[in-house]
């Protein structure tokens, strides 16, 4: 089947000017994949690895200094392939909100604090939705309804609310028109565990009822075993390691996945996990070669020396590192034995 999402190759640079000398960071360099339908795919990696600027590139929200230096990302909808950076401000328009949502990181962003709720449903949704008036009122009371809100939250302003409901109105309003592509930046990352549990399990209620897709972004790893299908793994700009989430987690192959894992707190295990030497490289000057190499404990020559292409290593696996694809055979059986 072809995938409701392809990305292809894809480099989004900022371009600065710093101190009067032009430096452009690579925050997406090179990266490729595919989302199918009705499935969830997960982005992990810490803090400024890329991730939200992938995201925004792909939802063709760019704006200076980021700009797509090359690739692609094209969207197979229900009523026609588009290439996101060949449409027409007004083209993007007709495509947001009905078939492409974006949850943009803090709730507070898309809700007007100086308007009730409701108003916030009347200027996103109306335009993108047959029903007006009172059956637009009835379609979107019964949309909260089904997400566990009350209809009276339309009649409150954004402060008035907590953070948890607040994030819950955005999934609300993000979702209501019935989009085939739902795009969610950390939406859970400033709530406590128990409030996260309830919005997560809202989303995918509404993910399983509406057959959308989910690209999800955290740097939580517990949160991805927990929501995500598949999960890919951002290092520095570039995706380093991808695979069903269950995979993943039971045998990450790239030394940096392997470190993500294996620093989540285990029930009954008090040790205090080591963290990784070094920090995250200034991605305007990466290290040469793979740009883990300054904090890889497997480091060889060839990694400071040449970037790991991704390669697929078992059906539906691929990893980015010189040392894992070297040899595919010691890993194939592992990864049987997983299965
Ligand atoms: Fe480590 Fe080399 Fe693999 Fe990079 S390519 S993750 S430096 S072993
Ligand atoms: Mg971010």
């Amino acid at each position: 089947a072809i995938p409701l999402l392809s990305v292809d190759r894809l480099k989004a640079y900022y371009r600065l000017k710093l101190f009067g000398i032009d430096r452009e960071v690579r925050a997406v360099d090179d990266v490729t994949f595919a989302i199918g339908r009705n499935e969830i795919y997960g982005l992990a990696g810490e803090s400024s690895s890329g991730k939200s600027t992938l995201i925004k590139t792909i939802a063709g929200a760019i704006r200076p200094p980021l700009a797509v230096e090359t690739g692609s990302v094209c969207f197979n909808f229900s009523d026609g392939t588009r290439d996101i950076y060949r449409l027409t401000p007004r083209e993007l328009g007709e495509i947001r909100w009905k078939r492409l949502s974006y949850i943009m990181q803090g709730s507070m962003s898309v809700l007007n604090p100086v308007r009730r709720i409701r108003h916030s449903f009347t200027d996103f949704a109306l335009p993108h939705v047959p029903e007006k008036g009172a059956a637009f009122a009835e379609r979107i009371g019964r949309h909260l309804e089904r997400l566990h809100l009350e209809r009276s939250v339309l009649d409150a302003y954004p402060h008035e609310l907590s953070g948890g409901m607040r994030q819950r109105v955005a999934i609300a309003l993000a979702t209501v028109c019935g989009p085939e592509f739902i795009i969610a930046d950390e939406p859970t990352t400033a709530l406590d565990v128990i409030v996260q549990k309830g919005v997560l399990a809202m989303l995918r209620g509404i993910q399983r009822e509406l057959g959308s897709s989910v690209l999800f972004v955290t740097h939580d790893m517990a949160v991805h075993a927990n929501l995500t299908d598949r999960l890919g793994i951002m290092y520095a700009g570039r995706l380093v390691e991808e695979g069903r989430t269950r995979d993943l987690f039971r045998q990450p192959l790239h030394p940096y996945t392997r470190h993500l894992i294996s620093s989540l707190p285990q029930i009954g295990d008090d040790t205090p996990k080591k963290g990784l030497e070094g920090s995250p490289p200034n991605l305007a000057a990466p290290p040469s070669g793979c740009r883990f190499h300054p904090r890889c404990p497997l480091a060889i020559d060839i990694c400071r020396r040449e970037a790991p292409p991704m390669v697929a290593v078992a059906p539906g696996r691929r990893v980015a590192c010189h040392v894992v694809t070297a040899s595919p055979d010691a890993v194939a059986p592992a990864m049987e034995e997983v299965r």
